[in-house]
């Protein structure tokens, strides 16, 4: 059965979420008090409509309360974004994601009943200052404060080696869940397999251990 989501603030943010919902399938409701907003998505999502989120009669006559999810993607008006929250909350709407905009909002909307907390801007900071550090490092996924997966493209140093060779699990604490080359993806490497220059490695570890392992790499 189809998911049922619906989609409340029609920025960038809101607005991405709703075309890639739809592209994987789903139903959506796209929600915005600007008209022009909502025309705009008239040809996208399932059903859109001009509602003030605020309002507790507009949202219950939308039936909100039968959506598997509903996103509250409200920027920069923090109020609105925490009082249609809390609206949802005593709805009982079963799963509540919200973009916060802040630190404090984020705190505040951990009280009131959201189920997941998105903070775009702050994540992606985060991801693209791992990216331009360093040359190697292509792509980053924070698991935690201290553990990460990351995209590293193989240097010099290891090309033509073995994973056995370089003892990467054992020397660096580190394990390799895939290898990308050219088009092809290797995932669960046996240890035979060689490695080379250019090659992408999909890595698991320890931040830390994750740096040592790139500066020798490099
Ligand atoms: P982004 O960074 O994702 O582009 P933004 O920071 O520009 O978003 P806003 O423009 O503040 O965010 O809000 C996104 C959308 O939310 C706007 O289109 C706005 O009309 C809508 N919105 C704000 N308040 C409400 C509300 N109470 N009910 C419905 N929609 C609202
Ligand atoms: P371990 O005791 O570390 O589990 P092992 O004795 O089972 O290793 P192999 O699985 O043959 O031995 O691997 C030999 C060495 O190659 C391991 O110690 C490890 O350092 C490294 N290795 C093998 N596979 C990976 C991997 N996917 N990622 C990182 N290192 C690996
Ligand atoms: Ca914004």
């Amino acid at each position: 059965m189809k998911k049922q989501f619906a989609v409340i603030g029609l920025g960038r943010f809101g607005g991405s979420i709703c075309k890639s919902l739809m592209n994987e399938g789903m139903d959506v409701l796209a929600i915005d008090q600007d008209e022009e907003k909502v025309n705009e998505f008239a040809s996208i999502a399932t059903q859109a409509v001009i509602a003030d989120s605020t309002d507790e009669k507009a949202l219950k006559s939308l039936g909100i309360r039968n959506f598997d999810h509903v996103v509250v993607a409200i920027g920069d008006n923090i109020q609105a974004s925490i009082l249609t929250t809390l609206i949802l909350d005593e709805m009982k709407v079963k799963h509540i994601t919200v973009k916060a905009q802040n630190d404090y909002h984020e705190t505040v909307l951990n009280r009131i009943g959201a189920h997941e907390i998105v903070h775009p801007e702050r994540d992606m900071g985060i991801r693209i200052a791992h990216n331009v550090v360093s040359d190697n490092v292509l792509d980053y996924l924070e698991l935690s404060d201290e553990h990460s997966i990351v995209e590293l493209a193989a240097g010099p140093t290891i090309d033509g080696k073995t994973i056995v060779d370089l003892d990467v699990r054992s020397t660096y604490g580190c394990n390799i869940l895939a290898i990308k080359r050219n088009e092809e993806l290797t995932v669960s490497p046996e240890p035979e397999v060689k490695l080379y220059e250019g090659d992408i490695l999909i890595i698991i570890g320890a931040d830390a251990d994750i740096s040592r392992l790139e500066s020798y790499w490099i």
